[in-house]
């Protein structure tokens, strides 16, 4: 289908992009790889007035190191990520997820940014940012702030960003020692979108002991959740199989799953429990330097 019509602006600066989205308010959509956007434009699921295109602006986009963190623009494609040296060797977990997303031709286009702000709930960055503790930066005419990942997603397709806010960037923090991180998911076929994602950051004990864990799910409900009570049952425990087993089984613990044409609820249950699993095994393995 054709989308209705538009009015299509290039602001060369986010400043102007702001002062764009304030004078445009609710009419007002912007446009980054487009990779989700313009499917629901040409559905007529989303028709707005103004398009603003910032898909341009430089100052958005590229990674680099700020403050003993990884600072990832808004426009860095899931390509970019992919590829990145430093991504790879200070967050492969996000670089993991990011090859994990689409095709070729989704990854070459679509945003980091782009894919938070848009908060689908079969995304895969939203179980990594999770696993993560990441940071999301949010400019507005009014300065900036940053939005804990644990705070961000706030329901289906709806997040923490307020009208008039442009996702600028997100921040991770390297890894520490003896940590493994991993993303496992089970994609729809035809897509590629998560009907169960898992993302793990798992640090051990020299004893063999779960330091710290935390366990990021996408796909399974509304919205991607932090999976508290496999983490709970983990933190002290021997990062075994069996414990891993028992704790995985509480990976969809207090949420509804979704039930649709691709997978019914207590299938998406019983796939978060495996992929838990597997992913809490492969990140084990990696904490310890063993090759997959
Ligand atoms: P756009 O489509 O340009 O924008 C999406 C929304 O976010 C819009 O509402 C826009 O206004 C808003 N927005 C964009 N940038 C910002 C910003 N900086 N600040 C505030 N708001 C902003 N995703 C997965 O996670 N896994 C998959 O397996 C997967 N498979 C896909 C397969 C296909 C065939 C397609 C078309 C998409 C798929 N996607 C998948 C989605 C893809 O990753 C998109 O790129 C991503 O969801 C949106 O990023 P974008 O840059 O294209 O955003």
């Amino acid at each position: 289908m054709i989308p209705a019509p538009f009015q299509y602006h290039t602001p060369k600066t986010v400043e102007e992009a702001l002062r764009l989205l304030e004078r445009h308010g609710d009419e007002a959509k912007l446009l980054a790889g487009g990779h989700s956007l313009l499917p629901l434009m040409k559905l007529r699921l989303a028709a707005p007035r103004y398009v603003i295109d910032i898909g341009r602006l430089k100052t958005l986009g590229g990674i680099r190191e700020v403050r003993g963190k990884i600072a990832i623009g808004a426009l860095t494609t899931h390509a970019e990520i992919e590829a990145s040296d430093l991504v790879r060797r200070h967050c492969p977990l996000l670089a993991e997820t990011a090859g994990e997303i689409g095709d070729a031709q989704v990854r070459n286009r679509g945003t980091v940014g782009g894919s938070l702000a848009h908060a689908d709930p079969a995304a895969d960055y939203p179980a990594a940012i999770l696993a993560l503790d990441a940071e999301i930066v949010a400019a507005s005419k009014s300065g900036h702030r940053t939005i804990p990942a644990a705070e961000f997603f706030v329901d289906m397709l709806t997040t923490k960003l307020r009208p008039g806010e442009i996702l600028t960037e997100v921040r991770v923090a390297p890894m520490s020692a003896k940590t493994g991180t991993a993303y496992m998911k089970l994609p729809q076929p035809a897509s590629g979108f998560a009907l169960v994602g898992v993302a793990v950051r798992l640090a051990i004990s020299r004893a063999g002991k779960v330091d710290d864990v935390r366990v990021g799910i996408t796909g399974v409900g509304l919205k991607a959740y932090r999976a508290t009570a496999v983490e709970n049952a983990l933190r002290g425990n021997p990062a075994e199989d069996k414990m891993f087993a028992e704790a995985a089984s509480f990976a969809a613990q207090g949420i509804e799953p979704l039930s649709d044409l691709h997978a019914s609820a207590a299938y998406r249950k019983e796939m978060a429990a495996v992929f838990t699993r597997r992913a809490l095994h492969r990140a084990l393995g990696r904490a310890r330097g063993k090759a997959d």
